[in-house]
């Protein structure tokens, strides 16, 4: 896999992940603002009513701004269960505008609390609040900016502007805060982009593995194994539509002789230029080359009857002729020659005996002197 494919393939992996973690996480995140909706709206109940100092701002929007807050939640719950991942750019859309819209509204409410309240139980109520944002959106920067920078500007400037009584130490303490909530945020998107990448080796891996254990080493095509998983798919496919398939095996001709004169390594040439050849030859009937073992090849052709068998398979003897190897030690031929046997599948068969059928007539047409092919009887 390329470079640029293997990142296209991250990154669609990245999305698709998002949108499982904004569908999981989102959810606590919509609950939890729930619940600090309700503790706003119930905190009148928990705390002497002494300690709270009389609003100086128009009665109702810090209870109009947690309702709205409220709806929203349970809203956005209701469509994040219905929402299929599928629509994972959709979903993060989604996320990013709630987010945005959830954290303006806390932050008019952070706005009337710290200038008409108790300053103290506000910063650890609106750091408890970014934190669980970190915790439920570390892993899609942009939602989480959107949640945290508009109440993190809001409390700052408000403290600043409008508290005389807070100290520069609070915006510090505000600032350190930004910084921890940054650090935070770079160390579990570590942990969850390393998780990814593992996952995508392990996938590459699998891939590869696969790859290996389908071809033949030598020639790079199907080997007996991924062969006969193909043959076994064709009989399933042929099955359905009643059509049936042609199969040729192939034997190279007194390869034994060719390997003793040439060396085993110009054997080693030899089978991959023969497998070329084959795949060539048979190229346009759509045919499926495979190696069955030693100087032995089968070839699947799809939708092909035995007339069209015979024609593939004296388009294979035509092309080795014309390819003309050498081979000073055939008994044959002066040139590398192979023997074939043909046999067609019909609905009902397995592919053994459609194999053992063709091995058979490839068996008649060595015994009638190689370099021919012979049809099933
Ligand atoms: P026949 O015409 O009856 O098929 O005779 P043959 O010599 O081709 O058949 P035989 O089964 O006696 O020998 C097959 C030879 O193929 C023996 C073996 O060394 C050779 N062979 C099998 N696999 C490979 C391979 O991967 N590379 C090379 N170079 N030779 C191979
Ligand atoms: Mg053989
Ligand atoms: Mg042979």
């Amino acid at each position: 896999m390329t470079i640029k494919k293997r990142y296209a393939a991250f990154e669609s992996r990245l999305a698709e992940m998002r949108a499982v973690a904004i569908k999981t996480s989102m959810t606590w995140f919509l609950w939890v603002n729930i619940l600090f909706s309700l503790f706003i709206l119930g905190r009148r109940y928990f705390s002497p009513a002494e300690a709270l100092a009389p609003s100086l701002h128009p009665a109702g929007v810090l209870e109009t701004m947690v309702v709205i807050n409220l709806l929203l939640s349970s809203g956005v719950l209701f469509i994040l269960r219905m929402a299929p991942l599928s629509q994972a750019s959709w979903l993060r859309t989604l996320s990013k505008s709630i987010a945005f819209v959830l954290s303006l509204c806390w932050s008019v409410c952070f706005y009337v609390l710290i200038s008409s309240e108790d300053v103290r139980i506000i910063f650890p109520f609106a750091a408890l609040l970014l934190f669980t944002a970190l915790i439920s959106l570390y892993f899609d920067p942009k939602v989480l900016l959107s949640f945290i920078v508009p109440v993190w500007i809001t409390i700052l400037i408000t403290t600043l502007f409008h508290r005389t009584t807070l100290t520069v130490l609070n915006a510090l303490q505000w600032v350190l805060l930004a910084g921890l909530l940054e650090s935070g945020r770079r160390i579990l998107n570590g942990w969850f982009l390393l998780a990814l990448r593992r996952e995508q080796e392990n996938a590459d891996l699998i891939q590869q593995l696969a790859q290996l254990a389908s071809k033949d080493p030598l020639t790079g095509i199907a080997n007996r194994r991924a062969f006969e998983e193909r043959m076994d798919q064709e009989i399933v496919n042929h099955q359905r539509d009643g059509t049936g398939f042609g199969l040729i095996m192939v034997d190279v001709d007194h390869f034994k002789l060719y390997n003793d004169y040439y060396g085993h390594q110009n054997g080693d040439r030899c089978l991959i230029t023969i497998s070329r050849t084959l795949e060539e030859a048979t190229r346009e009937n759509a045919g499926v080359v495979g190696r069955f073992g030693g100087e032995e090849f089968v070839i699947l052709l799809p939708d092909a009857d035995i007339d069209a068998l015979k024609r593939s398979a004296e388009s294979i003897t035509d092309a080795l002729k014309r390819q003309a190897l050498p081979h000073a030690r055939s008994p044959v031929n002066d040139r590398v020659t192979v023997s074939q046997g043909l046999a067609t599948w019909k609905a009902g068969q397995t592919a053994p005996s459609v194999i053992a059928r063709a091995d058979k007539a490839l068996y008649r047409a060595k015994q009638q002197g190689r370099n021919q092919w012979m049809v099933e009887q």
